[in-house]
């Protein structure tokens, strides 16, 4: 079975050399040294002056949303993860979508500005599989209004917009470290900025609300990070360059073999391309669901990842359905993606999803 995603396992003896140092030290977690050492070598690969670990990519999304006091209502992709907008209603906030952009999959500014009413209090914008945003331009309309401005970079680890990281745009940039993404620590996730006063009070939170010299100083919650999954996040990021490199090889020959009988998202000019997901646009809901069980038939795991949208979720309120997102999610699809996928099976890939999509086109 070819799966979507394969989680990395770095070298095992070095992954035991950091467990060493764990029972030497003797200590397990509450900002451990092996949790500094990943935040600062961290703040030097994405050239940024805070990196915050936390516990998961939901809880830094949640953190940051109580660093920056946010209120009321809040506007957001319909087209993304749960967590995206679970992280919102969870802190009991209010999602408003602005639909997205059909080529890029991201929200469409345009779309943002007439959604703003004296209750909006932030924008959260996703990188969709690390497309970058238009990030000039919503820093540009959050500032006009008054807004926080919060990226969910989840999939951004690996994008420089306009030469430099990402991660660093926004009041925060958040970002997932589950052991599904690209570069993961187990469960984690962090909380960029480059803004030392946020910087300060997410360390807070993040600790119960607990200082340095062990004032209690207001209701902070438990998102820390442990040495466990700080040490593989150490591990891993020795072989980031080769991971990212096999991925780019892995993406450029789908490209390849598959430019012409499938639409690709659109990439930002501003941005590299990510190589954290694979999708790709099928014509209709139908050709995306037969090109789905044909793969599956050839023991070929695909996922109709993200889908669906989430302005369909029973627990929310919205006041016009989101057509472009729904329509995006009804036709996308992941491929499998990881760094040593074979090139021989990106073969197979393609000529079935090639032939699905010539025998779809004769059955309408
Ligand atoms: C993975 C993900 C998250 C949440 O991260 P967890 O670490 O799983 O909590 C948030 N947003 C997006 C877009 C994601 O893909």
């Amino acid at each position: 079975m070819v799966r979507v995603t394969k989680v990395y396992y770095p070298d095992r003896e070095k992954y035991n050399s950091y467990v060493d140092k764990i029972y030497e030290s003797g200590w397990l977690t509450n900002n451990g040294p092996l949790v500094r050492m990943l935040e600062e070598r961290l703040e030097n690969y994405f050239g940024v002056k805070n990196v915050i670990l936390v516990a998961n990519g939901t809880m830094a999304l949640e953190l940051s949303y109580r660093v920056l006091a946010l209120e009321n209502e809040v506007i957001t992709s319909p087209f993304s993860f749960i967590a995206t907008t679970n992280s919102i209603v969870y802190s009991c906030l209010k999602p408003v979508f602005a639909d997205i952009d059909p080529e890029t999959f991201n929200i469409d500014p345009e779309n943002i500005e007439n959604l703003i009413t004296d209750k909006t209090s932030a924008i959260v914008p996703v990188h969709i599989y690390g497309n970058a945003c238009e990030v000039d331009r919503l820093e540009h309309i959050a500032k006009k209004h008054n807004l926080k401005l919060i990226f969910d970079a989840a999939h951004a680890f690996d994008v420089n917009y306009k030469d430099k990281s990402i991660l660093g745009r926004g009041d925060i940039s958040t970002i997932s470290f589950h052991a599904t993404k690209m570069f993961h620590t187990i469960e984690g996730g962090a909380i960029v900025t480059n803004n030392d006063e946020i910087a300060e009070k997410a360390r807070l939170l993040r600790n119960s609300g607990i200082t340095p010299d062990e004032k209690i100083i207001g209701a902070g919650t438990n998102a820390k990070m442990n040495e466990f999954e700080a040490a593989m996040g150490l591990c891993i990021l020795d072989d980031i360059d080769m991971i990212i490199n096999g991925r780019r090889k892995v993406l450029e020959y789908y490209k390849k073999e598959l430019d012409g009988y499938v639409k690709f998202q659109k990439q930002n000019p501003d941005a590299n391309q990510s190589v954290s997901y694979f999708p790709i646009l099928l014509k209709s809901a139908e050709e995306r669901e037969y090109v789905h069980n044909r793969l599956k038939e050839n023991d070929i795991n695909s996922k109709r990842y993200f889908s669906p949208s989430l302005d369909t979720l029973s627990y929310i309120d919205v006041p016009v359905p989101m057509k472009i997102s729904r329509d995006i999610a009804d036709r996308v699809l992941c491929l499998p993606f990881y760094h040593d996928l074979e090139f021989e099976t990106i073969e197979k890939i393609a000529s079935v999803i090639k032939q699905a999509c010539s025998e779809n086109i004769v059955q309408e």
